[in-house]
């Protein structure tokens, strides 16, 4: 059965309090969702608004960050209306700040591992993760580097290692990756910025 959230304010009056609508057979979630949303929009009303800078990129877009007063948690991030660049709009990146905080039940909070060839995905810690990243990459930068071109002349490249990323980092971190990047000789980088 499907009903529009009209229908459904109209039912829900005319049925009364006593029954169960999902026991009708009636989907609920998307009217949970949307009174969700309301009151989220009522919390953020009555928050405390902060406005700050996207870090992302040079664009330099304006964010309204609503923090809880009682809590101090933040509930929500957006595009701020009056700020002179974005006018209120963000792109993706910038729209996706709030999935950063921990309002993002589904966030990583700690290093997964899957073993090559397994199915499985193991909890690691940082110790087992970075000796081992380091590891890798030394192991297949040795494999793959030049020293010198077809030519003779003095390149210090690694043809084995790429680096893609990363969709969440900030000017100033993307400058330390590619620094480190260059220092290893990599020539194949990326960043989702232009992709
Ligand atoms: S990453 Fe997107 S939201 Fe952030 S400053 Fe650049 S254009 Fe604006």
């Amino acid at each position: 059965m499907k009903i529009t959230r009209r229908g459904f304010l109209t039912l829900s009056g005319a049925v009364g309090g006593g029954i169960a609508l999902s026991s009708l057979g009636l989907n609920l979630n998307p009217t949970r969702a949307y009174a969700d949303e309301l009151d989220k929009m009522n919390r953020v009303k009555i928050a405390k608004q902060t406005i700050t800078t996207c870090c992302y990129c040079s664009v330099g877009c304006g964010l309204v960050c609503s923090t809880d007063k009682a809590t101090g948690k933040i509930i929500n991030i957006e595009g701020d209306a009056d700020h002179p660049i974005n006018e209120g709009s963000l792109c993706a990146k910038g729209a996706g700040f709030f999935d950063l905080t921990e309002a993002n039940k589904h966030r990583l909070t700690k290093v997964l591992y899957r073993a090559p060839g397994g199915d499985k995905w193991e909890e690691k810690s940082w110790d087992f993760a970075i000796p081992r990243i380091a590891r890798l990459i030394k192991d297949a930068r040795d494999k793959g580097f030049v020293k010198t071109n077809a030519k003779g002349e003095l390149v210090n490249r690694c043809e084995t290692v790429a680096h893609l990323g990363s969709s969440n980092i900030d000017n100033e971190e993307c400058w330390l990756a590619t620094a480190k990047c260059r220092a290893l000789g990599l020539v194949y980088i990326d960043h989702q910025a232009r992709v």
